[in-house]
């Protein structure tokens, strides 16, 4: 999915379905209809090392490394003054994930938990956040460490991070 593109509709959810998207023994999914409703934009992508879902981290760390965010052109001017952040937000769009997933059992061992008590990419609007150190900008692309996506997966937002209790982030 490029820049612009709205997500769910243009591409077939199928497409992307993979052996990770399996029912697991206790799991339960609902019939939640075509997911093409939502109309965020896409504003770049984020190119990362790592090829498909199993190599990723589960988390990303701050000493894991330098991914990029490739911010389309007209967005450039919405880069100005970041750079004084040291640790930003980043909001993505796991494209590869299942979107109709109640229940999930992480460990496929039966032990199943709800979707909003866990941190899974399968989830009825699948928005990751992370939490990143920001080590530089340069011609709209901004790079960072602390991401664990695929490679190409697409960027949704990028913002300072708010320290909870007002300080500077550390
Ligand atoms: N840090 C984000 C969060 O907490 O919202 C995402 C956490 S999620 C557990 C990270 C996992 O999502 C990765 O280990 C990988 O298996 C999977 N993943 C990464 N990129 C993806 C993508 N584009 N679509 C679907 N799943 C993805």
């Amino acid at each position: 999915l490029g820049p612009g593109e709205p997500c769910g509709s243009a591409r077939d959810f199928a497409v992307r379905m993979s052996s990770r998207d399996e029912i697991r023994r206790g799991e339960r999914t609902v019939d939640a209809g075509a997911a093409d409703d939502a109309r965020v934009r896409f504003i770049g992508e984020i190119r990362t090392p790592w090829p498909d879902r199993d190599a990723c981290p589960r988390q990303g760390s701050y000493d894991g490394p330098e991914c990029r965010l490739v911010v389309a052109p007209i967005w450039h001017p919405a880069l100005e003054g970041l750079e004084a952040n040291e640790k930003i937000e980043v909001l993505y769009w796991l494209d590869r994930s299942r979107r109709d997933l109640v229940a999930q059992s992480p460990g496929n061992d039966g032990r199943t938990v709800g979707t909003f008590a866990l941190r899974s990419p399968n989830r009825p609007n699948p928005i990751g956040t992370s939490l990143v150190r920001l080590v530089g900008i340069k011609d709209g692309v901004v790079t960072v460490r602390g991401l664990d996506c695929v490679d190409g997966t697409p960027l949704l937002d990028i913002k300072p991070h708010r320290c909870p209790h007002g300080g500077k982030a550390g």
